[in-house]
């Protein structure tokens, strides 16, 4: 095994994981990021970008070049219940520079992050290499070993940022075990083509389901909200009935439904998972992302808290390393301190406050979900709704280090 030595190892290039790399490398910190695939092409994963990220993209200096990546801009959430229709989230009233939600693939937003990283003489991304376990010693983590495409690895660091995602196996590696809470739904995901100018609500409800339609120009991007565990039922009452389900949701939806849906290859389940450590660190060691906190897709909120939890890190954590010093317990316990009062409240506002806008069971309709009713009753509120999905609790800052972004940057 071939043993080398850095001042940080970040374990997954997701967006937590991406972002962490790019500000340290930023603050002149050596970061190692080991991603296991061999590149960032993942479907469905996710695609929304907020406000906050945003905000965050401009003060990089980054943000007019962002745009010009291909995306979609949604300015309004709307919940179409057999109550009537009602603006849940409208981003045009939160004010600051970008009042939508851009629709971006992750792909494009992770080769981004990695090309303006790579700039850095100190970031070094290595891909098709997947961390197997966590270096400890007298319980504290010393680096992962890793297999990569030049052969097994041994990558010492002064910390290890585990970004690994909801399954995380560095999460594992350590002994850390996520609190698991009763995750509301399962989303199937699916596309289907997109005539020019067509609209539809962003969000219905009807009987055993609720709809999302996210447009991504030439396709919608549809997610089919059903029970939690529910999956089997649904595929065991045919793929006619989710046809049918859609195509009731708008004009010429059906058709195209038979044509383009042909079996359920061509539909993905996402099992929603919603969990939370209690301590994201050991020594040596931090959780950020989904490792820390896998979220529900509600909101689209998993990649900006990952992004969020990514900004924390490399403020609190770039100026120790960058003065030679390995990240003490209370320097990484301030990264968790931080962060989870924001992924508490949208979790809890996820799981109880939304959880009457889920389906329960299959012969259930979601007729008048509590906050759509609030929002429905108090309009003004909507405003407020769009802040806490697209800005919410503790928005983070760049921090100085990293604004200046001048060490040692190539092209
Ligand atoms: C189907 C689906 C749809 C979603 N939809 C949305 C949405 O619309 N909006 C939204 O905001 N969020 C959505 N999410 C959640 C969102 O994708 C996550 O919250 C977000 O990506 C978390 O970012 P992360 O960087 O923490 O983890 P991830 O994005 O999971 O990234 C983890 C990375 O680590 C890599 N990795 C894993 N293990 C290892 C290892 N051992 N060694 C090396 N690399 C490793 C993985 O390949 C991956 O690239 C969705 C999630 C799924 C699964």
């Amino acid at each position: 095994m071939h043993t080398e030595y850095t001042r940080c190892v970040v374990v997954g290039g997701g967006p937590a994981g991406m972002m962490a790399g790019l500000l340290l490398a930023r603050q002149g910190v050596e970061v190692v990021v080991l991603e296991k695939h061999g590149d960032f092409l993942r479907d469905f994963r996710g695609d929304t970008v907020h406000p906050s990220t945003l905000r965050l993209m401009e003060e990089l200096g980054l943000i007019h070049e962002f745009l010009e990546l291909p995306h979609s801009r949604v300015t309004t959430i709307s919940v179409e219940t057999p109550a009537g229709r009602t603006d849940f989230a409208d981003f045009s009233k939160i004010g600051g520079n970008y009042p939508y939600i851009a629709f971006m693939p992750q792909w494009d937003v992770l080769d981004f992050l990695a090309r303006k990283a790579k700039q850095y003489p100190g970031f070094r991304l290595i891909q098709n290499a997947e961390a197997t376990e966590l270096v400890r010693e007298g319980g504290e983590v010393l680096g992962v070993r890793a297999t990569t495409p030049q052969g097994p690895l041994e990558l010492r660091a002064d910390v290890v940022i585990a970004a690994d995602g909801r399954h995380s196996a560095m999460r594992s590696s350590a002994g850390l075990q996520p609190a698991v809470s009763q995750a509301p739904m399962d989303v199937l995901w699916f596309r289907l083509s997109r005539k020019p100018d067509e609209r539809l609500t962003f969000l219905h409800t009807a009987q055993g389901f609720v709809l999302i339609t996210i447009d991504r120009g030439t396709y919608w991007q549809m997610a089919y909200v059903i029970p939690q565990g529910a999956y089997e039922t649904v595929q065991a009452e045919g793929i006619e009935r989710l046809r049918a389900d859609v195509g009731a949701v708008g004009e010429g939806l059906g058709a195209r439904m038979e044509e383009e849906i042909r079996s359920w290859d061509d539909v993905k389940l996402l099992t929603v998972r919603v969990d939370r450590l209690r301590t994201w660190h050991r020594p040596g060691l931090l959780c950020i992302g989904d490792a820390a906190h896998a979220m529900s897709p509600a909101g689209g909120v998993g990649i900006n808290l990952a992004v969020q939890d990514a900004v924390a890190a490399a403020r609190i954590l770039g100026p120790v390393l960058r003065a030679g010093r390995a990240p003490s317990r209370q320097d990484l316990n301030k990264v968790q301190k931080r962060r989870e009062l924001p992924v508490r409240a949208v979790q809890l506002a996820q799981v109880h406050m939304l959880a009457d806008l889920y389906p329960k069971d299959r012969q259930a309709t979601v007729e008048r979900p509590l906050a759509a009713r609030i929002v429905r009753r108090f309009p003004f509120l909507n405003r407020w709704t769009a802040w806490f999905i697209g800005v919410g609790l503790r928005s983070e800052h760049i921090g100085k280090a990293a604004k200046a972004g001048a060490v040692g940057a190539t092209g």
